[in-house]
């Protein structure tokens, strides 16, 4: 069911602490850490705690939650200093846009230049 635990899902278990993760900052609803494989100088992920398959089905789910999201993306951002020179949020969307976990979750990229399109 939407927004309940799952048993198998990687970000669920970071979650519960069952997977090491490095946080970066955490809320009630939100859990930001770094990517393990990081695509720029910070690349945190910035995920719900509740599970959500991706991002539409968050914002028809739990509206405020992605407002939970955002928010603290910006907040990391602010942290990295990344919000003076620009950073990008990233919602991959389906297998072919590349998304591997199938728990709702915002990519944080900065730290260098981004270019536009992205691949
Ligand atoms: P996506 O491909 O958009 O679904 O993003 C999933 C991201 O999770 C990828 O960028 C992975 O590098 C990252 N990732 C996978 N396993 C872990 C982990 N154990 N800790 C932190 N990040 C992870
Ligand atoms: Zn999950």
């Amino acid at each position: 069911m939407a927004g309940e635990p799952q048993a198998d899902c990687l970000f669920c278990k970071i979650v519960r602490g069952e997977v090491p993760a490095t946080l970066v900052r955490e809320t009630e609803t939100v859990l930001a850490f770094r990517d393990i494989n990081p695509q720029a100088p910070t690349h945190v992920l910035v995920i719900p705690k509740a599970h959500y398959r991706d991002a539409a089905d968050l914002a028809s789910s739990a509206p405020q939650l992605v407002a939970d999201v955002l928010r603290e993306a910006g907040e990391v951002a602010a942290e990295e200093k990344t919000d003076s020179t620009g950073y990008r949020i990233v919602f991959n969307t389906g297998a072919g846009a590349g998304q591997t976990v199938f728990h709702a979750h915002a990519h944080l990229l900065g730290g260098r230049g981004l270019e536009w399109p992205p691949g």
